[in-house]
Formats: structure tokens, C-alpha cells, sequence
């Protein structure tokens, strides 16, 4: 097929601007230039005027946009016609809204994508700072004078400087060689520009996948607008750069997309389409009488047990309600939770599973060795010629979903101090580099952590136990221990691992067709219900998108008077100066929370009573795990290194007894130590306790003769 001549092309444009209201669109850009530098166009509308013009646009768009540029200039009012000439950059034609078919999956695209229009969709990675880059340079002549302009180009990094000082246009005619040239950058025509670092949606990847990239070029009106982190559609003209090895240009090409409009997803959940039989489906889930227990049970199946912790993180999920004031700060809606515990506890294939389930779901490691880490870094990026660039980590990646960490405890330094305003006020600022940014990172976190010494033991306080500041522990919603002790529960875990293992293994028989007659087939099949979650995926994310989406619970006068009466009663147990401190407000906040998003679990408008009762139950649970001491909550217990009551005594028995050990170079009898202590009113446990303590941090010893010596 011919290609269609310059003339034509502009004809049909011409035809197409005829509309009166792209006349009108046109003429109203005009009317504010250069404030106003674009006009858009729908694909839309495009297509509905001409379906075959489109398609000839979208096979050769650069050569469509230049000669819909003109063609537009001769569409603006004369008396403004000239400015919009004389300015450098003029009226850019923008297509916008891609129709979902326009659209290649970043890992899909091929060379021949090249110079063709195609639209992506991603989340911004990287952004780098908005720099001037030159459009036409001037070049002063040195031996003669003589200003000579070159239009530069725009996918090379490099400056274009003349070749001659050209003759005909009142130049010397000295080449290169025999002259030099100055940039004039003052009498020169510069534009805005930009690079990021699109980064393929984790939602269609096949487990394990690395997403893969895509450097976009950003222009004059599109810059400083998208940051690290947002959701976004592009569409452009995808184009081909020979890699260079020094001043050398290879023959191989890198690939970036010249942008022609940028979208934001504004809605939150916008990647996720609900046809109307997913709406059908996701309203008989939320009829069911035992939602929550199928819900509850379609996370992480293979595991076993750990009903609790599979309860809130059902809750985590749905989240609570996010809060805006006028004057505007937030309050979070997002849960936070921690699980700490003994290696391979599933803490780890817990969190896989939930970043496979949660919409915007992200799995990351404390220790991984990207240099925005989880929160976000500026780094120098080749991709913009080694500008300072701002990188999204993945807490910034999971904004408006859920980020699952694992080892949060090995975080680096730099994550470590930036974690607290990420969970508390969920953002992430940077200031490095003339880079000064605050990013997004509006998402709940399901943090995984292992004692610092091998193993839990439920006597220490937990600040000890794990390497983590106080401060960040008390952000978190709800804290779970997850231990490894021998005893009945064996036999109930090892059935259910072999089970998942047979099924698997059948599964795969069948698979490849080599069935063994000899296995009961009825039993096997109970046995793969069993070990299937209950509400599929797929519509389990689509369940949590539309109730996200959706759904915002208000609470009611008994709901409030439920969490009221149970915060009171707590408080007043700790009036007294002697008890310890049962909770605080955050626990408070806390309950607010689970209690919406228990509310925004049933698809309720209303948070109700039986929504704060399973708060409670959850709360409660947490509570009792860690805070209880002599069956009385002690917040202390959890957020510092002492509770409450021990911190005063604790210390008085500690330095007691080590006086004692270290007067005596040849061991103190046990006996002795225990007498002594009674004799200050501290009980038998409480030195025994510590006793165990000290020996175990290596400070002391006991003696075959069962005496204590100094370490
Ligand atoms: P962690 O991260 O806590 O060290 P992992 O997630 O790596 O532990 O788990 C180790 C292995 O043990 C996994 O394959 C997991 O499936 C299995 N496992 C541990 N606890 C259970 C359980 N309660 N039910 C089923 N499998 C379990
Ligand atoms: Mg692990």
C-alpha cells in the first residue's frame, strides 16, 4: 500500500477539525496559549469520524502528528496565529483514551512496536528531575560571527553542532575544522523534559516473574505531573536508540516511548473490570451466612491453623475507612500487622499468598538489595543520561494496596528511619540530590520478622527479642507470634502437609494421565476440598476491589458505645498509679478499624455490634499473646524493653543478684540467691526468671556445684 502523501494526511485532518466541536476545542486552546499548549483528542472520536484514519495513524503516527500540528495552526484565529508561530514549541495534538485493545503488555513488546503507536500501562518506578533540554540550538560562529541554528534531536543524548558555517544564510562557509561554535543559550529554544521508569503492573504476572521496564520520554506540558508510584496509561510512539559503548553507537537498540499523553488512574481500583456476572457473583459471597469463615479459609489453605492471623489479615485486606479533614491531614484506614516467630512457621509462605490474593499486592524483602529499598532512594539512572532520579520502593509500588514484608527486621538503615512517616502518615519524602519529594505510600502493611536469637520465648519482652525500635512496633495494628513448639499440635500440621502433598501429587497423575486405580478416589477428592480455598482468587480480589471501591461504613451510636465501654473499663484498671498501663489510644484506633473494615467485609453501610465483637475477639487475642502478665494487660510489655511493673523491680533484683555473683569469685549457691531475694520481697518465679535470663545472654553461668559464677 502507498504510503498516504503529506497532503492528503492533511486533508483528512482538516476534515476531521471541520467537526464543530473540535473547532471549538481547537479554537479555545488557542484563546489561552501558551498557557494552554495541547489539544486533545478521544480515540474515541477518531474513530468514530474515521476508523480507517486511525488505523493509519497508529501505523505511522509520527508523520500523522507532525501534519495534524500544522494542520491545526491553520485552524487557529488569525490575530493569534502568529504568536503561536513565533513560539518555539507551538500547539502540540494529543490522542487520548486508549481503547483496550490499543494496548501492549510491557513484556510483549517487539521490534516491530517501533515507531507505531501503542499505549501501556504501569506504575511509575522512577522519576527523574525536570531538566531543560535544548529543541534548537544557536551557534555563534567564531571567525565570523555568524549565528547558525540547529534543530537538535531529541532521542539523542548528545548535542548536534554545525557542520559549516552555512554560506547561503550570510555565514563564512569555514567548516568544522577551520572554525568553532558557541551555543548561544540565551538566543536559544529549549523544552521541558523528563524521563520515567514505568514498571509492568504485578496484577498479570505468573509467580515469580520479574516485571520488566519501560523508560518514557516526557515533554514540555506532560513533565512534573507523575511520581513514583502512581498508577498510570501512556500512550506514545515507541522508539529505538542504538546503545553506545563510549563515543561508538551499537547496533543493538534500547527502546522508550515517546509520550503523547499521559493518563492517572483516578479511581483506585480502575485496573480491575467487574462484568456484571462478577457483580452477581460478589453479591452471593457477601450473602452468605458463614462469609467470614469462607473468607478466612481461602487464605493460604495449605497452612495450617493460625486461625486468628488468618482472620485479621482477611480484615487487613478489606482495611478500614481512611479520613480526610478539611483542613488536611488523614487519619489512616490501612491496618498494619507483624508477625514475628520461629523460623519456618510459614511466615513467609503466608505473606506470598496474601500479596497473590490483595488487589495492588506486593511481596518484598527487608534485606533486598534495590537501592530504593521499601521506602524510596534518588539514584543516578542511565536511562536519563545520569540525572538524579526519584525511586519508588515497595511501599511506594503498593500504594492503595497491601505490601507484604518479609525480614522487616534486616531493613537498612535508611528504610529504618523513613519507616515510621511511611506507616503513621504514609508518605515517604525525599530530599536529596535538588530532588525534593514526598510520595504516596498509602497502603496497609503485613510485616514478617525471626527473633533475634533463633527462637520466641514467651517470658522476654518482645523489643528484646526482635531487632526493631519500640516506636515502630507500636505502629503496627496488631502483633502475631507465631511459635514452634513440639507438643499436640504435630500431628494435626504434619496430617495437613502430608494431605496438601498427596493432593498435589494426584493432581499430577491425573495431569498426565497415569491414574493408579488403587487410590480412593471419594477420599481424595474430600481431601482436595479441603485444601482449596473456599472463594477462588479471582474473586476474592474482586470482592476486596469493590468493597475498597465502594463501601464506606459509618459507625453506629452501639457500635461506638461497644468500643467506648471496653476502652473505659481497660483505662480504669490502669488508674491506679501501681498497675500497669492495659492499653493506649492506639489500641483504640485500632479497634476503630478492624471494626470498619469487619463492616466493609459484609458490604454493611453501617459498622455494628457484631462487627466490633470480632475486633474485640481479635484484639483480645493479640493482647493476651503478648501484653498479658499475671492475667492483666500490660502495654509495656509489648512497646518497651520493660513492662510496666517489672521496669522499677526488674532492675532492683537484677543488680542484686549480679553484686552478689560478681562479690563472690568462686560462685554463689542458688539457695543463697533465692533467700536473699525473699528477704526484699521478691518471689521464687521472679528469680528464677531472671536467673534463666542471665544465664541465657551468657552473663553468668552455673557451676557443676549448682552455683552461679560470672561469666
Ligand atoms: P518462615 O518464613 O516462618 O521461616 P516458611 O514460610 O519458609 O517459614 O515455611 C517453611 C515451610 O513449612 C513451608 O513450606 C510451609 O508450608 C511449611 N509449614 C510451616 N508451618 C506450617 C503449617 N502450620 N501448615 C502447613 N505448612 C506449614
Ligand atoms: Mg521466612
Amino acid at each position: 500500500m502507498p504510503e498516504p502523501s503529506k497532503e492528503e494526511i492533511k486533508q483528512r485532518w482538516q476534515r476531521f477539525f471541520d467537526e464543530p466541536e473540535i473547532a471549538e476545542r481547537i479554537r479555545a486552546v488557542a484563546e489561552q496559549f501558551p498557557n494552554q499548549r495541547s489539544v486533545y483528542i478521544d480515540y474515541h472520536e477518531l474513530e468514530v469520524f474515521d476508523p480507517e484514519f486511525l488505523s493509519d495513524l497508529m501505523d505511522s503516527p509520527h508523520l500523522f502528528f507532525r501534519t495534524g500540528e500544522e494542520a491545526i495552526l491553520d485552524n487557529v484565529p488569525a490575530e493569534i496565529r502568529e504568536t503561536v508561530e513565533r513560539h518555539p514549541i507551538g500547539i502540540h495534538l494529543r490522542l487520548k483514551n486508549a481503547p483496550r485493545d490499543a494496548f501492549v503488555d510491557i513484556r510483549d513488546i517487539r521490534h516491530n512496536h517501533v515507531d507505531r503507536l501503542i499505549s501501556i500501562t504501569g506504575i511509575v518506578k522512577r522519576a527523574s528531575a525536570v531538566r531543560p533540554r535544548l529543541l534548537r540550538g544557536v551557534f555563534r560562529c567564531r571567525s565570523c560571527g555568524h549565528r547558525n541554528t540547529v534543530d537538535q534531536d531529541p532521542f539523542s543524548p548528545t548535542m548536534k553542532e554545525p557542520i559549516v558555517c552555512v554560506k547561503e544564510e550570510g555565514g563564512c562557509g569555514r567548516n568544522r575544522n577551520s572554525t568553532t561554535f558557541a551555543l548561544e543559550a540565551g538566543a536559544s529554544d529549549f523544552i521541558d523534559s523528563q524521563t520515567i521508569m514505568v514498571q509492568e503492573s504485578m496484577e498479570g504476572l505468573r509467580g515469580g516473574a520479574q516485571p520488566q521496564n519501560l523508560n518514557i520520554l516526557l515533554e514540555d506540558d506532560l513533565v512534573g505531573l507523575i511520581f513514583p508510584g502512581d498508577r498510570v496509561r501512556i500512550n506514545g510512539i515507541l522508539r529505538g536508540r542504538p546503545q553506545r559503548r563510549g563515543q561508538e553507537k551499537l547496533n543493538k537498540f534500547d527502546l522508550f516511548l515517546e509520550a503523547i499523553s499521559v493518563e492517572q488512574e483516578t479511581t483506585d481500583y480502575e485496573s480491575v473490570v467487574l462484568t456484571e456476572e462478577d457483580m452477581e457473583a460478589i453479591m452471593e459471597l457477601a450473602r452468605s451466612p458463614d462469609l467470614v469463615e469462607r473468607l478466612r479459609s481461602s487464605i493460604a489453605p495449605n497452612i495450617y491453623g493460625y486461625t486468628e492471623v488468618k482472620e485479621a489479615v482477611v480484615l487487613q485486606l478489606f482495611g478500614g475507612v481512611a479520613k480526610e479533614s478539611p483542613g488536611g491531614s488523614r487519619i489512616r484506614g490501612d491496618i498494619h500487622i507483624l508477625l514475628i516467630g520461629d523460623p519456618g512457621t510459614a511466615k513467609s509462605q503466608i505473606l506470598r499468598e496474601v500479596a497473590a490474593i490483595a488487589p495492588r499486592g506486593i511481596y518484598a524483602s527487608g534485606k533486598s538489595a534495590s537501592a530504593a529499598g521499601l521506602t524510596a532512594a534518588a539514584v543516578k539512572d542511565d536511562a536519563s543520561d545520569g540525572r538524579w532520579t526519584l525511586e519508588a520502593g515497595a511501599l511506594v509500588l503498593a500504594d492503595l494496596g497491601t505490601a507484604c514484608i518479609d525480614e522487616l527486621d534486616k531493613m537498612s538503615p535508611q528504610d529504618r528511619s523513613s519507616m515510621h512517616e511511611a506507616m503513621e502518615q504514609q508518605t515517604v519524602s525525599v530530599a536529596k540530590a535538588g530532588i525534593n519529594a514526598t510520595l504516596r505510600c498509602r497502603c496497609s502493611m503485613l510485616g514478617a520478622a525471626n527473633p533475634k536469637r533463633g527462637r520466641f520465648n514467651r517470658y522476654d519482652p518482645i523489643v528484646d527479642q526482635i531487632d526493631m525500635p519500640p516506636t515502630l512496633l507500636s505502629r503496627f495494628d496488631l502483633i502475631f507470634v507465631l511459635t514452634d513448639i513440639p507438643g499436640d499440635k504435630d500431628a494435626e500440621i504434619a496430617d495437613h502437609i502430608l494431605m496438601v502433598h498427596q493432593v498435589g501429587e494426584a493432581r499430577k497423575q491425573r495431569e498426565k494421565k497415569t491414574l493408579d486405580t488403587s487410590i480412593d478416589m471419594d477420599e481424595l477428592e474430600e481431601k482436595e476440598r479441603r485444601t482449596s480455598p473456599p472463594v477462588d482468587k479471582d474473586l476474592l480480589r474482586k470482592y476486596i476491589s469493590y468493597a475498597k471501591d465502594n463501601v464506606f461504613p459509618v459507625l453506629t451510636q452501639e457500635a461506638m458505645a461497644a468500643i467506648r465501654d471496653f476502652y473505659l473499663h481497660m483505662r480504669e484498671l490502669g488508674r491506679d498509679p501501681e498497675n500497669a498501663i492495659p492499653i493506649t489510644a492506639r489500641q483504640l484506633e485500632g479497634l476503630i478499624r478492624l471494626s470498619e473494615s469487619s463492616a466493609r467485609m459484609r458490604l454493611s453501610p453501617r459498622v455494628e455490634e457484631e462487627d466490633v465483637k470480632r475486633a474485640l475477639s481479635i484484639m483480645n487475642y493479640y493482647l493476651k499473646q503478648l501484653a498479658e502478665e499475671g492475667g492483666e494487660y500490660d502495654i509495656d510489655r509489648i512497646m518497651s524493653p520493660y513492662s510496666h511493673k517489672q521496669r522499677g523491680k526488674a532492675l532492683d533484683l537484677r543488680n542484686m543478684l549480679m553484686e552478689m555473683i560478681k562479690e563472690e569469685p568462686g560462685g554463689v549457691p542458688e539457695k543463697e540467691l533465692f533467700e536473699k531475694a525473699r528477704e526484699r520481697g521478691f518471689s521464687d518465679s521472679e528469680v528464677e526468671k531472671l536467673l534463666g535470663k542471665l544465664n541465657a545472654s551468657g552473663e553468668i553461668y552455673k557451676s557443676r556445684e549448682g552455683k552461679y559464677k560470672v561469666a
